[in-house]
């Protein structure tokens, strides 16, 4: 693929503190268009502007949108690495093949982000714990109302430098667990990026926020029984000496977090079950004392200990609203390789 690159003449200044998550973006932004029957054309990284078009455009009425998110991180030795891509770049497709958005061949994926983050390199922060988040995301932008099979689309590279998830320490979150709202259902998008996801998941979250919690765990969309995921992660519980997490059945996202912890966990000799999850088992558990540690695991936060959980009128505490042993083992073993401080022993980095 040949992309040309125009240089920004008007540079962004550059945040130095407090950079947050998602507020600021870099001084460039990929692009490259779709029209069916000619592929994918004009690839090209531009100055970061906003963008034009046209009112009628698929994304803006019947929500096809997809996207994608990983980060850049700053090893001690200067250099930069991304952490699995080739996994986004795979999931971006099979997302979009749901909802019939056009694939994007993945070396085309990879060659977008490398040289979008070199030319950006300056932009990837070096403090503890910082990122430069990337934003991969593609969309229908047919200019015609009328419901069909879309024909034409963009795929987009953003990138915002992002502070330490965890400034003040790894805090264990509150969650509520919803029993009215559902975000998927089986044969639906749940597997999907999908903004559409989110969008149905946007009034439970108001309703847990306003009640002091920090996310909410979604049960299944059929029988509001089996535990699925917490907000944009996917969660995992040690029960009773087991580590388990509910099972990919179409509804869950897929998290490169989830398989990358699976992936370590079992390397170190623990054993994982991926197999469904009842509430009932869950609160059985948290009334017995029998559930030891509880997680959400995603590329923002790597791992987030769950402190509390509501359900159905009750809180109930985990692990005296502590980090557990697992928790702890996950996040320094991934956060270890991420950055660069620990040897990958799997082959998961990659240099830019
Ligand atoms: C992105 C996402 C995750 C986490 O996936 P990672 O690849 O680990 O970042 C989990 N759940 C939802 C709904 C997501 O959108």
């Amino acid at each position: 693929m040949n992309i040309s690159i125009t240089k920004t003449t008007n540079p962004i200044e550059k945040p130095t503190k407090d950079l947050g998550f998602g507020k600021y973006f870099t001084d460039h932004m990929f692009i490259m268009d779709y029209v069916a029957g000619e592929g994918w054309k004009d690839a090209r990284i531009v100055p970061f502007a906003p963008i034009s078009l046209h009112p009628a455009a698929t994304v803006f009425h019947y929500g096809a949108e997809v996207f994608e998110g990983l980060k850049a991180y700053r090893r001690a030795d200067g250099e930069i690495q991304f952490f699995r891509p080739i996994e986004n770049a795979r999931r971006i497709n099979n997302s979009a093949e749901r909802i019939r958005l056009p694939q994007i061949p993945e070396e085309d994926f990879m060659q977008a982000l490398t040289e979008l983050v070199k030319l950006d390199a300056d932009w990837v922060p070096s403090g503890n714990g910082e990122s430069l988040y990337l934003r991969p995301f593609l969309f229908g932008t047919d200019d015609a109302l009328g419901l069909h099979s879309i024909k034409k689309a963009r795929f987009m590279i953003i990138c915002s430098p992002s502070g330490s998830y965890y400034k003040e320490g790894i805090n264990p979150v509150k969650i509520m667990i919803e029993d009215e709202d559902v975000r998927a259902v089986r044969g639906g998008t749940g597997y999907a990026k999908c903004g559409g996801n989110y969008a149905a998941s946007n009034r439970a979250g108001e309703k847990a926020a306003e009640k002091g919690f920090t996310q909410v765990l979604w049960l299944d969309g059929v029988d509001r029984k089996y535990i699925e995921e917490v907000g944009a992660m996917n969660v995992m519980f040690k029960i009773g000496g087991e580590i388990v997490t509910p099972s990919l059945e179409g509804s869950i996202l897929p998290g490169i977090t989830r398989k990358s912890c699976i992936e370590l966990l079992r390397a170190k000799g623990f054993s994982v079950t991926e197999r469904k999850i009842s509430i009932d088992e869950l609160c059985a558990a948290m009334e017995n004392g029998t559930l030891e540690e509880a997680w959400g695991c995603g590329t923002a936060a790597v791992v987030s200990p769950i402190g509390q959980l509501y359900y159905d009128g009750k809180t109930y505490t985990i692990n005296n609203n502590e980090i557990g042993a697992v928790t702890q083992l996950l996040y320094d073993n991934l956060t270890g390789i991420q950055w660069g401080r620990l040897e990958d022993t799997f082959g998961w980095t990659v240099r830019l």
